[in-house]
């Protein structure tokens, strides 16, 4: 087992473990029922830990220091630790780039649409129009 640890969290990190040990009123949405306090803590320690490498069961507060330090066992050592942050910073890259493409390809589809011209339908009047859904194949006009 590696040796026990002091590690420090952000503000943000705090916050998101304080708001998940508040107590919550129990309530019934579409028949799910919320997980208690307590299962919201452990969680939400344990997605900390998990992040940042320590094992969330060894969890103390360290004495005279504010609530964002505390100490824990880790569950990697230096190394492990280097080699993790690196593939996750990999994965985040590879994520931002397959977004960036679905967004790319979301924005030329828009701008097809975007270019094709309205159809109003066949004219029956001077300015009445039999109106065009261009969904049901039968339109004189567009053949939509
Ligand atoms: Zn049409």
């Amino acid at each position: 087992m590696y040796p026990r640890t002091n590690y420090e969290m952000t503000e943000a990190e705090l916050k998101e473990l304080l708001d998940a040990c508040k107590p919550v009123v129990c309530m019934r949405v579409g028949g799910v029922s919320h997980s208690s306090p307590q299962e919201n803590a452990n969680r939400a320690w344990d997605n900390l830990g998990k992040k940042m490498g320590f094992d969330y069961m060894t969890v103390q507060p360290i004495s005279g220091k504010g609530e964002r330090f505390f100490s824990a066992i880790p569950l990697e050592n230096e190394d492990q630790r280097t080699e993790r942050l690196k593939r996750e910073a990999e994965e985040k890259r590879l994520v931002e780039i397959k977004n960036i493409q679905d967004e790319i390809s979301e924005k030329k589809q828009r701008l097809v649409e975007l270019r094709k011209p309205i159809c109003l339908g066949i004219q029956l009047d001077n300015e009445d129009y039999s109106g065009c859904t261009g969904l049901g194949g039968d339109c004189p006009e567009c053949g939509k």
